[in-house]
């Protein structure tokens, strides 16, 4: 489906009332759940628009494109996240260029993020990716390796470790949605017991949204359920 601009501001407000009422059902607090545009294939225009409706922070998959955007949208005051897969040779702009990294897997690329990260700039935040299901084809560090990789990347100057992101396999149901995104957040418990102070999950895509609020999500990146199918 075509996004015209006339529809955009009444899908985005529909989609926030979804969460609003995910969030209410799941007896939490409103301001408890931030939504991350995910602004992947869509033009700045676009995302000038989502930021009228009250969205500030835009998250980005590809580094060339997310460069262009936000050169685009300077004057507006957003946050900006990286999404996407970090390769070694791209840390030194994405430690300039963002608040936030959701997809730290390894040591190797923390380090080099907090031995970039400017220092005129807040620390930047982090989420480690976590492969819940050991899929091939999708990032993260394996469950039995969170531990060790939280405990160092809590160590790094430049770097605050927020929390952690997961994106699990498609489930249809429900119930098993939430199962998944339960065990991303018995992790983050664990690493809390552990001595570690992680608030932030971030959990949630446009078809598991509401399970993943109901199962402690401070951050659900929506990128189609607001913007309608990538062009
Ligand atoms: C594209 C993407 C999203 C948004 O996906 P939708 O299903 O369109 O909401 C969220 N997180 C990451 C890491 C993505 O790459």
């Amino acid at each position: 489906m075509l996004m015209s601009p006339q529809n955009l501001p009444e899908r985005i407000n529909a989609v926030l009332g979804q969460v609003r009422q995910a969030v209410a059902t799941a007896g939490r607090s409103a301001q408890s759940v931030t939504v991350l545009a995910i602004g992947k294939a869509q033009p700045p225009q676009t995302l000038a628009d989502a930021a009228r409706c009250g969205l500030s922070h835009f998250g980005e998959s590809y580094l060339q494109e997310a460069l262009g955007k936000q050169a685009a949208l300077r004057e507006l005051p957003l946050t900006w996240h990286f999404v996407g897969r970090v390769q070694a040779n791209k840390t030194r702009v994405i430690a300039e260029q963002f608040a936030w990294v959701h997809t730290v897997e390894r040591l190797k690329i923390a380090e080099r993020l907090a031995a970039q990260r400017p220092f005129h700039a807040p620390p930047l935040n982090i989420c480690l990716q976590v492969n819940l299901a050991a899929e091939a084809t999708k990032g993260g560090v394996a469950v039995a390796e969170l531990p060790a990789l939280a405990a160092a990347v809590a160590q790094l100057p430049r770097l605050q470790l927020r929390g952690l992101m997961c994106i699990p396999p498609e489930e249809a149901e429900p119930g098993r949605q939430r199962a998944w995104f339960a065990q991303l957040r018995v992790l983050r418990d664990e690493l809390n017991a552990g001595g570690l102070s992680l608030d932030t999950l971030s959990m949630g895509m446009s078809a598991d949204f509401e399970a993943a609020i109901m199962e402690g999500s401070t951050i659900v990146r929506l990128g189609t359920a607001l913007f309608g199918a990538r062009p």
